[in-house]
């Protein structure tokens, strides 16, 4: 069985939706009794709520003073919590306590094992366009390190699984029909857009989804 192991450093953000995965062998740093260092994630560009779906979000193209303003205030808070930190523990508060007003955005520590098969589902789902941008940048680096060490195995995962394609039975009827998708769900709708836009054989029946 192929293994591997990784020291992996993330924003608390990142790895809540990381140690979701139960295939993974995990040891995390505890700030418990280990300083954390001030590694501290910065939001750069503002992003909104996606118009679909319902969990992403869209970069906004012309963000506004307001916008860049409160990310700047996010991103000053979270160093002032870093600093009250920093101070607790200098009076000997116990690391315990001290690390109760740390934000989201620092980083935390883990070495994380788990075998190519469980890595492989990982991935699909948090490269998904659903996943969020950091965790997607995150298995995305994940996906470059394994790549040159197992290169069959993600060719084959990456023809057979990642940019494969499944439809449900209502996309399924539309297409062999070659009748609108019957749906009013305005995200059904969507991702099947998005889905047949792959190119299709010279067999494949013409599709309209507009209703
Ligand atoms: C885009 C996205 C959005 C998400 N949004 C939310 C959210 O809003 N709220 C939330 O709570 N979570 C959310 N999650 C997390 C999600 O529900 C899963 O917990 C996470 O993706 C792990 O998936 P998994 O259980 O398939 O993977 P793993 O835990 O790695 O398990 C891999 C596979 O092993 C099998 N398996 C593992 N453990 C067991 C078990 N005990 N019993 C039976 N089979 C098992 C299952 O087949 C499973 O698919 C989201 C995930 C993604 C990708």
């Amino acid at each position: 069985m192929v293994v591997f192991k990784f020291r992996a450093s993330m924003p608390i953000f990142v790895a809540r939706q990381w140690v979701r995965h139960r295939t993974a062998s995990i040891n995390e740093v505890s700030a418990r009794y280990t300083e954390l260092p001030g590694n501290l994630f910065e939001i750069k560009d503002p992003r909104q709520k996606h118009r679909y779906n319902k969990q992403g979000s869209d970069a906004v193209e012309d963000p506004s003073s307001d916008q860049r303003d409160i990310l700047k205030r996010i991103n000053d808070t979270t160093v002032e919590m870093y600093n009250l930190y920093q101070e607790a523990l200098d009076l000997d508060i116990a690391p315990e306590q001290a690390r109760m007003g740390l934000p989201l955005n620092i980083y935390t520590e883990m070495i994380w094992k788990m075998d190519l098969h469980n890595l492989f589902h990982f991935l699909k789902l948090r490269l998904d366009e659903h996943a969020q941008l950091e965790i997607r940048q995150m298995a995305q680096m994940i996906l470059d390190i394994i790549t040159p060490l197992a290169p069959i195995s993600v060719q084959a995962w990456k023809d057979y699984v990642l940019n494969a394609v499944t439809f449900s039975s209502l996309e399924l009827d539309a297409l062999r029909k070659g009748e609108p998708l019957q749906s009013t769900s305005q995200s059904e709708l969507e991702e099947f857009r998005k889905k047949i836009k792959i190119p299709l054989t010279s067999r494949s029946p013409e599709v309209n989804i507009e209703r």
